[in-house]
This record gives C-alpha cells, structure tokens and sequence, in this order.
C-alpha cells in the first residue's frame, strides 16, 4: 500500500507568553491510501495538534511531513490553501456551517471556491447531500437542522470536490449514540465506495471497531 501520509520526527511547541508547551515530542506515523484511521488518546496528548499539522492548518516547529510524496514543508502559505482545497476535507466537532446559507449554500461555496461554474456547483452538492440523506433539507438553514444532520452537512461538504483525505476532529463529540453511529456509518460507507483516505480523531472506544487502525497518541507521542 502507498502510503499517502508520511510524518517523521514532529514536535510543536506552543510559546505561551513565557512558556513553552510541548505539544507534539516527535510524532513519526505513515498513514496508506484508502485507511480510515483512528487518532485516540486523552485528553491534551496533543491529537488535534497533528491532524493541524498533517492537515496543513498549522506548521510544526520541527519535523517532515510529506503528503502523496510532497514534501509539504516546502509549500508557500498560498501554495498550501491551494493544496487544502483540492485535496482535503475537514469535518469539525462544532460543524462549523455557515449560518446564514442554507444545507445546500454551504456545500456549494466549496467547488465555487476551486473556480467552477455554478450550476456545477449546485449540481455537485445536491448530488452529494443525497449521498448524506439530506435531500429533503436543502433550502434549510443550519439552525432549522439536528446536530446529526448538521454534521451531515458539513461531511457533504468535505466531500464535494471528491478529496483525497477527510480529516475529522471528533466530529461526533456533540451527537447522540445513535447520531454518532449514523456519522461513523457514513464514513465507513464513503471510504469503502471512494477509496477515500478518513484520518479522525477519536475518545470513544466503541469507535474502534469503524477504523482499520488506531494510531495511539500519549505526551504528544504516538506509541
Ligand atoms: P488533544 O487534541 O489530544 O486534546 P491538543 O493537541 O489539543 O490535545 O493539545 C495538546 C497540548 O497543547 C495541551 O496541553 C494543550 O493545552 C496545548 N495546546 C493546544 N493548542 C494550543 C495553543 N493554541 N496554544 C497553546 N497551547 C496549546
């Protein structure tokens, strides 16, 4: 299997006024095409801290990390915005819809935001937000939605313009059980039809059974 993730020696140090917290200590982890992974451990061991770092939202203060063979260290901040929006996905804890658009608005700024013309955009996202179950929210606004299907929003969203990677911080933090197990569902789902690489970040042990394997993180180390 190719790996599409590499991380090699990774430490990021947070500088608080005059303190420095050591978040990651030299995390070396290598991530196949197609897995879906699981990122656990307590609270603070510094998971969010690596999905930033191998998600491109963040720049680590030492270390490598290269994505499909691309040494993305080398990259411009305008080079890796690009990079973000053609190749990955994000789902939050909190969501994070636009409030103001509706279902179907929210899912279509993405392919708007790589350029394509409108009605491709409208196309992809009602097409997509099928895939999800929302078919029948389209013209709701996020606030007219359950958390379940809020966060289905936000997974139709990361998956319009067809990612390579999903990255999921504890998107199902804020759900019920059987909320959470319709997201965990879905992803499984999306990685077995799309070959789609998923690394998410995980507290609950009942997850385990949706990853093809758990990277453990403890003291900003993976074991
Ligand atoms: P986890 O996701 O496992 O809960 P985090 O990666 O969020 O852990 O945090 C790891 C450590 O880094 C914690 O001690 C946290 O307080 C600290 N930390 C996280 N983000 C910041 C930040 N922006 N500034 C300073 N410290 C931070």
């Amino acid at each position: 299997m190719m790996d599409v993730i590499s991380v090699r020696d990774l430490f990021r140090v947070y500088r608080l006024g005059n303190i420095d917290v050591h978040a990651l200590n030299g995390v070396s982890i290598d991530i196949g095409a197609g897995e879906f992974v699981g990122i656990m451990g307590p609270s603070g061991s510094g998971k969010s801290t690596l999905l930033h770092q191998i998600s491109l939202l963040d720049r680590p203060t030492s270390g490598f990390i290269s994505i499909q063979n691309l040494d993305v260290g080398q990259l411009s901040d305008r080079q890796r915005t690009k990079f973000r929006l053609k190749h990955f996905g994000y789902v939050f804890q909190d969501y994070a819809l636009v409030p103001e658009l509706t279902t179907e608005e929210n899912v279509s700024l993405l392919p708007m935001a790589l350029g394509k013309p409108d009605e491709d955009c409208h196309e992809a996202s009602i097409e997509i937000l099928g895939v999800v179950g929302l078919k029948e929210r389209l013209s709701h606004l996020p606030r007219e939605l359950s958390g379940g299907e809020q966060q289905r929003v936000a997974i139709a969203r990361a998956m319009v313009n067809q990612p390579d990677i999903i990255f999921a911080d504890e998107p199902c933090a804020n759900l019920d059980s059987i909320n959470s197990k319709r997201i965990l569902e879905l992803f499984r789902q999306i990685n077995e039809e799309n070959g789609q690489t998923i690394v998410m970040i995980s507290h609950e042990d009942e997850d385990i059974e949706y990853f093809d394997r758990v990277i453990r993180i403890f003291d900003g180390k993976n074991l």
